[in-house]
C-alpha cells in the first residue's frame, strides 16, 4: 500500500504552544485516520521500515505486540519517544512534533511515576470537541500520571470503558482517539452520574496538580525555559533548611527520612507526582522553580497552618474568659504565615469561638492587617481566575483554529462554561490577541 520513501500528509498537531497541546500516540492516530488506514497498518507498513529496529519490524509484521505494550512510551521522554518523534518528522515534514511528548522536561522527569501505562480522558472534554465538530485529539497532559482530574470541567479523568470496562492502552492497531480500542465505544459523554462525581475545588491538590503540569507543558517549547536538576536540587534543599532541617521537613512533609537525605544531596529527583505535592504545599507554581527565585521559597506547609487554628481553639478559654496572650499569637501566626485560603476576621473569629466585635476591640491592629490580607488573597484570587480564563481563550482559540474552524466569539463561548464571557475586557483582549498570534504563525491563511 506504501511505498517505504513515501512521504506521509504534513498533518499539523492540535494545541502547540499550549498546555493542551496533543500527544504523539493522538497525533500518530490522527495521522492514521487521515490517510484512511488503521495505526496497524501505518506502523507495520510505513514507520516500522523507517525506524529499522529489528525487532519492531518482526513484531509489527508477524502480529507480535511488543510495539504496542511500551505504546506509553512514546509520549514520554526515553529513546522510543525520540525515535518515533524522528521518524514522523521525516516522514511528515512536520518538525514540531518534540513538543507532543515528554523530551523537552527530561531533565526533571524520573522514569518510573512519570507516564501512564493506559489512557485516561476526560468524557466532557471529548463530547465538547465532538459536539464543536472539532478533531477528536488525546492532550498530552492525560497521559500524565501525576494528573488525576480534568482542571476544565473539575472532575476526575476516566480510565476504564464505560462499555467492556476494560483499560485502554495508548497504542494497538485499532487506536482511536476518543474510542476504546476493544470494543469501538466512544468514550465522550455528559452523562456522568452526578453522584458519582466529586467536583474538585480550586484550591484542591489535584486541580494545583492539572493546573501546574499544563503550564509546564505550556512552557516546556519556550527557549527561555529550561527546568534543569539542578532547579529541583536547589528548590529541596531551600525547602528543607527552611522547614529547619531534613528531620522536621521529614516529619512536616511526611517524606521518608532517607528519601529527603537522598534529595538534599542532590542524588535523586523525586517523582513529578511528589514534587507538585511540595510545590502545592509551599505554595509555588511550578514554574517558579528556578534557582533566581530561591529567597520566594517559603516553608510554610499548607497542612500546618491549616490545623493551627483548630487545634488550638480550646486552650483560649480560661475560667469562663479568653486566654488574650494566646488569641493574640494565633492572630499572630495568621498573619505571618501565608495561609491559603487566607481567612477574613469572621472565620478567624469563628475558628476561635470569640465574637468578631470583642476581637476587634481587643485586636484592632491586627484584626485590621487581617482583614487587609484578607482582602489581597480574594483579589489575587480573582485575578488568577481571570488569567485562568485568559487561558483557555487562548487554548480553545487555537485548538478551534487547529481544527480548521474560525475561533469566533460564539463557538469559543459555547466551548468555555458560561463565566467565562467575551464581553469581558480581559477575555476579550486575550481572545483578539490570540487571534492576532495566529494570523502571525500562519501568513497564508
Ligand atoms: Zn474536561
Ligand atoms: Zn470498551
Amino acid at each position: 500500500m506504501f511505498d517505504i520513501c513515501t512521504q506521509l500528509y504534513n498533518l499539523k498537531p492540535i494545541g502547540l504552544n499550549t498546555g493542551l497541546v496533543e500527544s504523539q500516540t493522538s497525533y500518530l492516530a490522527r495521522l492514521s485516520e487521515t490517510h484512511s488506514v488503521s495505526v496497524g497498518t501505518l506502523i507495520g507498513k510505513v514507520i516500522a521500515p523507517v525506524l529499522g529496529k529489528g525487532y519492531l519490524l518482526e513484531s509489527s509484521s508477524n502480529g507480535g505486540s511488543r510495539f504496542y505494550d511500551v505504546g506509553a512510551e512514546l509520549n514520554g521522554f526515553g529513546i522510543l519517544s525520540q525515535d518515533i518523534v524522528r521518524v514522523l518528522s521525516q516522514l511528515t515534514g512536520c518538525n514540531t512534533l518534540k513538543s507532543l511528548t515528554l523530551l523537552p522536561l527530561r531533565e526533571i522527569l524520573t522514569n518510573g511515576g512519570t507516564l501512564r501505562q493506559t489512557k485516561a480522558w476526560c468524557p466532557l472534554c471529548l463530547e465538547e470537541w465532538k459536539n464543536g465538530k472539532l478533531d477528536i485529539y488525546e492532550p498530552l497532559l492525560w497521559s500524565v500520571k501525576a494528573v488525576s482530574i480534568c482542571g476544565n470541567h473539575g472532575i476526575s479523568l476516566k480510565t476504564q470503558c464505560p462499555m467492556c470496562k476494560k483499560e485502554i492502552p495508548f497504542l494497538s492497531r485499532k487506536s482511536r482517539n476518543g474510542f476504546c480500542s476493544y470494543c469501538g465505544c466512544w468514550l465522550g459523554t455528559t452523562d456522568l452520574k452526578i453522584n458519582e462525581e466529586i467536583n474538585f475545588q480550586q484550591t484542591s491538590l489535584e486541580y494545583f496538580v492539572a493546573n501546574n503540569m499544563k503550564i509546564l507543558l505550556e512552557m516546556k517549547d519556550n527557549p527561555t525555559f529550561s527546568p534543569s536538576a539542578e532547579d529541583v536540587y536547589v528548590f529541596l534543599s531551600t525547602i528543607i533548611d527552611n522547614a529547619g532541617g531534613r528531620i522536621a521537613f521529614s516529619r512536616k512533609f511526611g517524606i521518608p527520612l532517607t528519601t529527603a537525605r537522598y534529595w538534599y544531596e542532590g542524588r535523586h529527583i523525586p517523582y513529578l507526582k511528589t514534587l507538585l505535592e511540595i510545590c502545592y504545599k509551599v505554595c509555588i507554581d511550578i514554574n517558579e522553580l528556578s534557582k533566581e527565585n530561591q529567597t520566594k521559597f517559603g516553608s510554610i506547609s499548607r497542612d500546618n497552618v491549616y490545623a493551627l487554628p483548630g487545634k488550638q481553639n480550646k486552650t483560649v478559654f480560661k475560667k469562663g474568659s479568653y486566654d488574650w496572650s494566646r488569641v493574640e499569637k494565633i492572630l499572630q501566626d495568621i498573619i505571618s504565615n501565608e495561609i491559603i485560603p487566607f481567612p477574613s476576621v469572621c472565620e478567624v473569629a469563628r475558628y476561635i469561638q470569640c465574637d468578631k466585635k470583642l476581637l476587634y476591640r481587643h485586636f484592632p491592629n491586627l484584626c485590621k492587617e487581617i482583614s487587609k490580607k484578607h482582602s489581597s488573597f480574594i483579589h489575587k484570587q480573582k485575578m488568577k481566575r481571570i488569567d485562568e480564563g485568559c487561558q483557555r481563550i487562548k487554548e480553545t482559540t487555537k485548538i478551534l483554529n487547529d481544527s480548521g474552524v474560525y475561533p469566533s466569539r460564539r463557538k469559543i463561548e459555547s466551548l468555555l462554561p458560561s463565566n467565562i464571557q467575551l464581553r469581558e475586557k480581559a477575555y476579550q483582549k486575550a481572545w483578539k490577541e490570540s487571534l492576532d498570534n495566529l494570523s502571525l504563525n500562519n501568513p497564508s491563511e
